[in-house]
This record gives C-alpha cells, sequence and structure tokens, in this order.
C-alpha cells in the first residue's frame, strides 16, 4: 500500500504521526515530510488509521493493485 502525500494541504496538525509515527515523519514544525510513502506489511491497519485522521484530507490511500505489497 502507498500513501500519496498531498503536502501544501498538510496544516501541521500532527494526527497522522500520533496514530503512526514510524509512518508519517514531520519535520521540525509538525508537517508531514514530502513523498509519497510506502508502507510495510505489518503497518498498514495504523497506516489507514493515520491518513484518515488527517482533517486535510493530505493523505490519499492508493489501493491500486501496483501500490500493494
Ligand atoms: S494529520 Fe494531516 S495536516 Fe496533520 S500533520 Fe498529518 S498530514 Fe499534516
Amino acid at each position: 500500500m502507498r500513501i500519496i502525500v498531498h503536502k501544501a494541504r498538510c496544516q501541521g496538525h500532527a494526527r497522522c504521526s500520533a496514530q503512526a509515527p514510524d509512518v508519517f515523519r514531520l519535520d521540525d514544525e509538525g508537517y508531514i515530510l514530502p513523498g509519497d510513502i510506502e508502507v510495510g506489511e505489518g503497518e498498514q491497519l495504523l497506516a489507514s488509521r493515520g491518513a484518515r485522521s488527517c482533517p486535510e484530507r493530505a493523505l490519499e490511500l492508493d489501493r491500486t493493485p501496483a501500490a500493494r505489497g
């Protein structure tokens, strides 16, 4: 699974990282780092929770077959 990061939408709420700190890395000011995130097998549940918790919809789950893994 991959998470597409829409960095421009991020408002630094840090809710994603509160759910899954190993998946969602923030910069010093609490904003998500740019670049899509490849999610490992064991982290998918936490990662999807974190993505859904973003109030700005900055984190989009990509479940297309090519992104599964
Ligand atoms: S929850 Fe959303 S707005 Fe908050 S840091 Fe994460 S990506 Fe940014």
